[in-house]
């Protein structure tokens, strides 16, 4: 039964969205959702939250509702769900009377899968009146933290869900989903929405599309420049500190011939929104803002967000530059760091706080120096940058990711087969009797007056090391430990031992490798290697440029015809048949319906061209 659930599930997403496989997390949520349970999915931006629910809204009879705070965002999907033959509309405060009257019209004769409605609107008369009137078998609470006090975003507008279910003749099943809650976060939305014993999917912070970097640039303008240029065509954010920077760093932009856009709090209203739709749909390339920009913004092809300034913490930071890379695309998040940086935030930090009672403010402020400190040691850090922010919120990560700077630039991986083995025959040769100081110095030939004592330097291992690091040798030692080719004995003096697993390091057997900082100081600066472009390029321009025509002809944002991703895709399979263009990411039967026709032809002409050079 629910296996079968789950084939259609997977029907579903093949045929309408276009994709062959559900990702980690939403198959438990969508399989528990189908079973009646409640759902609590705590999945990073990007990871594919939403289509767990819009996947759901297509096998339930009835309209699912999406409780939604973020206007632009419910206008997206409803644009992106129509394009892939989903129907579904919005109901928040950007309608008009008449256009509301429509939709809910529309909604009673059971016109849309997925009704999107903000949470001031639930408990209106007549919407109600309309839910308690049609079968309404689920109902999602997007950014769900906006529920709990506890959250940075507190709602109080979130509070009327569940005396809007409350309200409904029959009671739904309840999905709720966030990118960022804790562990009292998440207590507090089961609770608000008193959600029945839900299934808990949360699958970490880390983004794995997305490159971190710092960098201490001697002229910030320069670099900046340098990495508009690295990112051709590509659409980013630049954010500042403060409305001077932004300003400064929008003209610079302008006057270098960049299309860039500029967004801050002290802009007319009516410029702010220009802006903001200027860069969603693709008419300026790079937004140039305070953080005032990205409240509600959904934008999901940001290629690179670059920090101007150094932010006040590292959850402004995380959140900020979590803008990039929504479609799960490779992105760069990089901060251009400058001393400075601090000072303007310690300005803006003594200066805030202003009406609270003296005591409260010391404290607050207090607190915002210590995430401060903490934000300026990760412009410091030469550890794994990824590892530094996944820690700062509470995650074991691994000490190197491989995909950021400092990684990139101080790690590397070698082979300590032969220093394992030495490390490995010294400890059975001094008998198994000693902790890891005493191997170590035994092996780096130390004067240790102990050893010397004891008589070890006569041991045929003594100084066979002696031109690696205590650092090197110890990092070895504990690898080995961890991997269970040593093993440590006894609490108060532990003792380092053999294990069944060491013969086959010592007999050759078994060869290891393992990565750790880099011993040379002088670490060059490897240049990031660049998210690899696409194949054809010369399509992949093509393909781009029609669909900013398709966009443009029906007033949508172009990642809302295909994302790139997809028209990568296309550029590799290079297909040129419906069936092969349907094999395409991303292409479900509705977009080979409606697209098909004007990107085959284009696709085929490229081929034969291709074919007729020699
Ligand atoms: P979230 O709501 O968690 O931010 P979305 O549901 O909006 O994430 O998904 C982010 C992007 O990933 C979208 O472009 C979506 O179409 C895509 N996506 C989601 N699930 C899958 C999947 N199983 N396979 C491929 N792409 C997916
Ligand atoms: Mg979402
Ligand atoms: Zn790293």
């Amino acid at each position: 039964m629910q296996t079968e659930g789950l084939r259609k599930a997977q029907a579903a997403l093949k045929q309408y969205f276009g994709y062959s496989a559900f990702r980690p997390g939403q198959e438990t949520l969508i399989a528990s959702l189908l079973a009646g349970r409640d759902v609590l999915g705590v999945m990073p931006t990007g990871a594919g939250k939403s289509l767990c629910f819009q996947v759901l809204a297509l096998l339930l009879q009835g309209t699912t509702v999406v409780v939604s705070p973020l206007i632009s965002l419910m206008k997206d999907q409803v644009q992106a769900l129509g394009q892939a033959g989903v129907p579904a509309a919005f109901i928040n405060s950007s309608l008009t009377a008449a256009q509301y009257r429509r939709t809910l019209e529309r909604a009673a004769q059971g016109g849309y899968r997925l009704l999107y409605v903000a949470p001031e609107r639930l408990t209106a008369g007549d919407f109600l009146s309309f839910s308690q009137h049609t079968a309404i078998p689920l109902v999602a609470v997007d950014e769900a933290h906006c529920i709990s006090q506890w959250g940075q975003d507190f709602r109080p507008s979130y509070l009327k869900i569940r005396e809007y279910i409350d309200a409904l003749p029959r009671r739904p099943v309840i999905g709720a989903f966030t990118a960022t809650a804790t562990a009292q976060v998440q207590a507090d939305i089961a609770a608000a929405l008193r959600l029945d014993e839900p299934q808990t999917v949360v699958t970490g912070f880390d983004r794995k599309n997305l490159y971190f970097e710092v960098r201490r640039p001697p002229d910030k303008m320069r670099a900046l420049l340098q990495i508009l240029r690295d990112n051709p065509d590509k659409s980013g954010v630049v954010y500042c500190a403060t409305r001077r920077t932004v300003e400064e760093v929008y003209e610079a932009l302008c006057s270098a011939g960049v299309e860039a856009a500029r967004y801050h709090a002290g802009l007319p209203e009516q410029e702010r929104r220009r802006s903001q739709d200027d860069f969603l749909y693709d008419r300026r390339r790079v937004m140039v803002a305070t953080n005032a920009f990205g409240m509600g913004i959904d934008k999901s092809n940001v290629s690179f967000v670059v920090h101007y300034n150094m932010p006040k913490d590292l959850e402004s930071y995380y959140q900020e530059a979590g803008r990039a890379g929504r479609d799960g695309e490779p992105a760069q998040c990089i901060l251009l760091y400058g001393g400075q940086d601090v000072v303007t935030q310690q300005f803006l930090i003594d200066r805030g706080g202003e009406g609270l009672d003296p005591g409260t403010r010391r404290a607050v402020q207090s607190k915002e120096r210590e995430r401060l400190r903490l934000m300026t040691f990760y412009c410091h850090t030469t550890d794994c940058l990824r590892g530094y922010i996944l820690r700062y919120f509470g995650e074991k990560p691994p000490h190197y990711c491989g995909h950021c700077s400092n990684c990139l630039q101080n790690f590397e991986e070698f082979d300590i087969t032969v220093p394992a083995q030495k490390i490995l025959s010294c400890v059975r040769r001094a008998g198994e009797r000693y902790g890891m100081k005493m191997i170590a110095d035994i092996l780096r030939g130390s004067q240790n007056e102990r050893l010397l004592r004891l008589g070890l330097d006569r041991l045929s291992t003594y100084g066979i090391m002696a031109d690696a690091s205590e650092k090197r040798v110890r990092e070895i030692m504990e690898y080995l430990l961890m991997q269970g080719f040593l093993r440590s004995e006894g609490e108060d003096y532990p003792v380092l031992k053999l294990t069944p697993a060491s013969r086959d390091v010592l007999t050759g057997r078994t060869t290891l490798r393992m990565k750790a900082a880099r011993e040379d100081a002088a670490r060059q600066a490897k240049p990031r290697s660049q998210a690899d472009g696409p194949e054809n390029p010369a399509l992949f321009a093509q393909l781009k440029a029609l669909r900013a025509r398709l966009a443009d002809r029906q007033g949508v944002p172009a990642f809302v015809v295909f994302i790139d991703a997809s028209l990568r895709d296309m550029c590799l399979r290079l297909p040129q048949s419906e069936e092969a263009f349907l094999e395409v990411s991303g292409v479900g039967q509705a977009k080979l319906e409606r697209y098909g026709g004007d990107f085959l032809p284009v696709i085929r002409a490229y081929c034969d061209g291709q074919e007729r050079i020699p």
